[in-house]
């Protein structure tokens, strides 16, 4: 038996450490024994969820093994040699760049990366090819956040730490779902929730999920009504004097205006819009005016909104005019989704950033990157590139030309599916980077490169606290997969940029890295693999000098109570309610909002491979009203088709009171491979946020149609897919 191996879960941005426990013959390892948690990880003390524990039963499952190519989407793939899928890539990026312009060329990546592949995809995209068309599906998880954060505090970063879960006397959880989608936070917080009964937990959600049903006041509000609540809650707080004038005279601007957009939300119009009662609002303000420390945590809810920036600001609004940020207990925390999408943010990971938290706008950013970088001045553009859903546009008028896809899978996830796929399959070339076969977006590709993951490749990943974890590789790759940083090194080496991309090891490219971010907000340049190794999970700020494992000063943000901003001023954000961007009417009279399930992650690709969540799992539902049931004649277990302006998908239906009436909910993971006609995606509109452009995904107006016929849990078209994967269609 031999020792083992600390990492951390590939999973959701809790970032759970994990020990793995391998098996081994002779000298080598040949595979996993056992996942547990690892109780000196400092986030999650030995804890860890369903997920993370069953991780390593997919590692090996239907892998994507060799380099495949075909001239066209109707042919079969054929097996290529690195060498050739290499220079096929390499030529073809040439003679796009060459004739079309750099921007006719996109990459669109993924919160699973670890920061060393972030990193060297924006070397490649923004610097060598002088292109900012490089996003990640971070842009449908957290852009909004990001904005949020920048927009009202002066940069992004979330300023509170896990501590803070067991040190708040009120806990606001508004758009997350916490229980089911970041289990062991919510551990953490239940745990103190039920040990201190002074301790409040608000949960505003449209449903009653497991994190509503222990709340001490869930609020129900129809969906799109956040910004009315969060208003109508600072209303009554400056009715009943809860606000804190020192910290807002000091710390703070553009509180008149704020004031001024709050005065419109008195109670009896606020309840009127969100569908609750002027007790439980009055309540909710009660709790937040009352509690020394208020820790509120979002997610999906606000963030995947065409409100999102918006939302964002006025819930950290509330904790600016109370002074509820910057101590123990007490701040606005951003829960991210992917288990390194905070290691995007910090390496560039969005079209309009650039690594160490910078700007494509900002000339000075650009300078700085550019000479570091060793590339001429003006090779970063000064516009941000495509975003995720700008690139399928691009698709459809021709004017994208190359895309490159890696370790995400877009067919299922992108809003406006069919609309999607048609584009995608408008590509003139496209490039999939993954380590599973099949998957949804294979289907699209012309050129399939194998990648490494969890347990193959090291590198790091940075969670919702901003805990930076080392995870090592221990195990050889399947196949000939390669690590994708290495891949994108390995081009760019090719495009004739051997100077700027020799490098060695992730050790190396993290070490170049982290100089970016010396002085920067997100400082991490004291960090390295071996210091990781050494240490552990270390928070940033994190500068180069800095000898402690946890300095104090990392634990928290702004608590010196000066923000980032230029007069060191935090921004009240004075923003009216919009609602959603396509409200029920007669026609389609249901609002459909979505999310995920305990068990399972994103588009199932894991997941759906991992038979005890299969298990937990099997298939997708519609969650109805009993009353809109009743009315429509569905009983649970009926098979029922939801349909939207763009597509449909038909699933059994679950009569439950969990959902209020005129709403409807369906979880997001399952794509065309893993149920026939269930994406909810079909259904979803592309609107988004005008700041942080995330597409709305929560929600759209649907109607809801009762059908005969028995739902069926798993695909034939995925059997198909198992038994001849070239021939998935
Ligand atoms: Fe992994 Fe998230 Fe579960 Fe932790 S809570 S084990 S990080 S999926």
């Amino acid at each position: 038996m031999s020792d083992p191996i600390k990492t951390v879960c590939p999973y959701c941005g809790v970032g759970c450490g994990l020990e793995v426990v391998p098996t081994v013959k002779g000298d080598k390892i040949t595979g996993i024994s056992k996942v547990r948690g690892d109780r000196s990880h400092p986030s999650s003390q030995g804890m860890v969820c369903v997920k993370g524990a069953t991780v390593a039963e997919s590692i090996g499952k239907d892998r994507l093994l060799h380099p495949m190519l075909r001239e066209s989407l109707d042919e079969p793939f054929r097996r290529v040699t690195w060498e050739e899928a290499i220079d096929r890539l390499v030529t073809e990026i040439q003679k796009v760049r060459f004739t079309w312009g750099a921007d006719a060329i996109c990459m669109y990546g993924s919160g699973q990366f670890v920061t060393e592949d972030y990193y060297v995809a924006q070397k490649l995209m923004k610097g060598a090819l002088g292109t900012n068309n490089f996003d990640a599906n971070s842009r449908l998880c957290m852009s909004s956040a990001v904005m949020g954060y920048l927009q009202s505090l002066g940069s992004d970063g979330p300023p509170c730490c896990y501590d803070d879960l067991e040190l708040t006397d009120c806990a606001f959880l508004i758009g997350t779902n916490t229980a089911e989608c970041h289990p062991i936070v919510f551990n953490r917080l239940r745990k103190h929730h039920k040990q201190n009964p002074h301790v409040k937990l608000i949960v505003v959600d449209p449903r009653c999920t497991p994190t509503a049903e222990v709340a001490d006041l869930h609020l129900a509000i129809k969906p799109g009504t956040d910004i009315d609540l969060l208003n109508g809650i600072a209303y009554l707080l400056l009715e009943w004097n809860y606000f804190d004038a020192d910290f807002i005279e000091e710390c703070t601007n553009g509180f008149a205006e704020f004031v001024e957009v709050v005065r419109h939300y008195p109670p009896e119009r606020v309840v009127d819009r969100c569908g609750i009662s002027v007790e439980d609002l009055k309540k909710a303000a009660q709790y937040w005016g009352e509690s020394y420390r208020v820790l509120s945590l979002w997610s999906m809810g606000i963030n995947q909104s065409s409100e999102g920036t918006a939302k964002a600001r006025s819930l950290i609004n509330l904790h600016l005019m109370t002074g509820q940020i910057g101590r123990a207990g007490a701040g606005p925390f951003s829960l991210t989704g992917q288990p390194n999408a905070m290691g995007g943010r910090e390496a560039g990971g969005l079209s309009h950033l650039l690594p160490g938290y910078r700007s494509v706008r900002n000339p000075q950013h650009r300078e700085e990157i550019e000479h570091f970088w060793n590339f001429p001045a003006g090779r970063i553009q000064a516009e941000r590139g495509r975003t995720a859903w700008e690139m399928i546009e691009g698709l459809e008028s021709g004017d994208v030309k190359l895309l490159w896809i890696a370790a995400t899978n877009p067919a299922v996830s992108l809003p406006d599916l069919e609309r999607a796929k048609k584009a995608l399959k408008r590509s003139p070339f496209t490039v999939y980077q993954e380590a599973y076969y099949p998957t949804e977006t294979a289907v699209f590709a012309h050129l399939l490169l194998p990648a490494t993951q969890w347990s193959e490749k090291t590198g790091v990943m940075t969670n919702s606290e901003r805990r930076v974890s080392l995870c090592p590789a221990f195990q050889s790759a399947d196949g000939e997969a390669k690590e994708d940083w290495a891949i994108f090194a390995e081009v760019g080496r090719r495009l004739g940029f051997v100077e700027q991309f020799s490098f060695n090891s992730s050790a190396e490219v993290f070490a170049e890295f982290v100089k970016l971010t010396h002085n920067r907000p997100c400082d991490m340049s004291g960090l390295s693999h071996d210091r990781l190794r050494e240490q552990g999970p270390t928070q940033w700020p994190y500068p180069v000098g800095e000898t402690k494992r946890s300095p104090a000063s990392s634990q928290r943000l702004y608590t010196n109570l000066q923000f980032a901003t230029p007069d060191h001023r935090a921004r009240f954000g004075a923003v009216h309610s919009k609602g959603l961007a396509e409200p029920h009417d007669p026609a389609y009279p249901f609002v459909l909002t979505t999310g995920r399930v305990y068990g399972h992650w994103h588009t199932l690709t894991r997941t759906g491979r991992t038979e005890k969540i299969q298990q937990l799992h099997p298939e997708p539902f519609l969650e109805i009203h009993p009353r809109d049931a009743k009315e429509l004649g569905i009983i649970e277990g009926n098979l029922v088709e939801v349909r939207s302006r763009r597509g449909s998908a038909k699933l059994a239906a679950k009569v439950t009171r969990s959902i209020s009436p005129g709403t409807v909910f369906m979880p997001m993971h399952w794509g065309a491979l893993w149920a026939d006609d269930a994406e909810v995606n079909a259904l979803m509109h592309s609107a988004a946020c005008p700041d942080s452009l995330q597409p709305e995904l929560k929600a759209c107006a649907v109607q809801v149609i009762p059908l005969t016929a028995v739902a069926t849990a798993r695909s034939e078209q995925f059997d198909r897919a198992i038994a001849a994967p070239a021939a998935i269609s």
